[in-house]
C-alpha cells in the first residue's frame, strides 16, 4: 500500500523549484489576486504568490483531490497539488503559453508542461532548436533549464477535464498580466500553445500595456500577429505574436502536429529580431 498523499506540498518545505515560502501571502478570491499579483515585487515573489493562490473553490478542490487519490502510474509519488507557476529564463526573448496544468503532469510535478506527453513533445522541440539545455522534463529537480525562454499558463491549476470556466480564466488573468508586464522589457516573441491560449493571451497582453490589433487575428498554426510594445520595453519595434497547435496526445497522434510543425515554430521564435 503506497504512504496516503497530503492535498498539496506546503510552501517552502523543500520540493525542489518551490518558489514560496511559508509566509508567501495566499489569495482567497479574485480581488486577492489583483490585489496580490499587481503589489508582488519582483517575479520571483510574483510566481511564490501564484504558486499558493487559493482562489478558485472548484480548482482548489480538483486539483487536491487528484493530488490525494493519484493515478496508478504515479501512485507512489508526492503530488505537488499546487498551481503551477511561471518557470524559465527571468529575462526571456520568448514567452510560451499554454492553457492550464494537466491533472497529473504539472499538478504532480510543480512544473509547467513537464511529466506528461505533450512536455515530453514540447520540451524534445526545444531542445532541437536550443532554446532547452535538455531533450526531456521529467520533475523539478532534473536540471532542466529553458534558455532565453519561459512558459506561463492561462489558467495556473488543473482544471476538470481540461475546460476551466469563463470566471476562473477570468479570475486567474491578474497572475498572467503581471507576469507578461514583467518579463515585457526583453519580450521578442509569445507563442500561444492552442486556441485556448491564443484567446486567453489577448487581455494579458492588453493589460500589461501592449497595443494589440483590432479586430484579433485568427488563431492557426503558424499564425502571426504583431503588437507594439509596452513603454517598459526596451526596444521600440513589434513583438511577434505567434500561434502553434498544441502538442496535445490527440493532435500529435493524429499527425495534426509533427514534430517538424513544432520545430517550425520555435525556430521562427528564435530567429524574430
Ligand atoms: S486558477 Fe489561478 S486564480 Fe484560480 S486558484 Fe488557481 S492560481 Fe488561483
Amino acid at each position: 500500500m503506497p504512504p496516503a498523499n497530503p492535498p498539496f506540498v506546503p510552501p517552502g518545505s523543500g520540493w525542489p523549484e518551490d518558489p514560496a515560502a511559508p509566509a508567501t501571502p495566499v489569495a482567497h478570491g479574485a480581488g486577492e489576486v489583483a490585489e496580490l499579483a499587481a503589489g508582488a515585487p519582483d517575479l520571483r515573489e510574483l510566481c511564490a504568490r501564484q504558486s499558493v493562490c487559493r482562489a478558485c473553490d472548484r480548482l482548489v478542490e480538483w486539483r487536491e483531490k487528484v493530488a490525494v487519490q493519484r493515478r496508478r502510474a504515479f501512485a507512489d509519488e508526492r503530488y505537488w497539488g499546487r498551481p503551477v507557476a511561471g518557470w524559465g529564463d527571468e529575462r526571456p526573448r520568448i514567452l510560451i503559453v499554454g492553457l492550464a496544468p494537466a491533472a497529473h503532469g504539472g499538478n504532480r510535478t510543480g512544473r509547467i508542461f513537464t511529466g506528461d506527453r505533450s512536455g515530453d513533445w514540447l520540451f524534445a522541440s526545444l531542445h532541437r532548436v536550443g532554446l532547452a539545455a535538455r531533450p526531456t522534463s521529467v520533475r523539478a529537480g532534473d536540471g532542466q533549464r529553458l534558455i532565453g525562454a519561459r512558459m506561463a499558463a492561462t489558467v495556473r491549476c488543473a482544471p476538470p477535464d481540461n475546460k476551466p470556466t469563463p470566471l476562473e480564466r477570468t479570475t486567474c488573468l491578474p497572475w498572467l498580466a503581471r507576469e507578461v508586464e514583467q518579463v515585457a522589457p526583453s519580450v521578442r516573441c509569445v507563442v500561444c500553445l492552442g486556441g485556448f491560449a491564443w484567446q486567453g493571451v489577448w487581455p494579458a497582453l492588453e493589460q500589461a500595456g501592449y497595443a494589440v490589433p483590432r479586430p484579433r487575428p485568427k488563431f492557426g498554426h503558424g499564425a502571426e500577429a504583431e503588437l507594439a510594445p509596452p513603454p517598459s520595453a526596451s526596444r521600440r519595434d513589434p513583438v511577434l505574436l505567434l500561434g502553434s497547435y498544441h502538442p496535445s496526445q490527440q493532435n500529435t497522434f493524429t499527425g495534426r502536429v509533427t514534430e517538424d510543425m513544432l520545430d517550425a515554430v520555435f525556430i521562427r521564435a528564435r530567429d524574430f529580431h
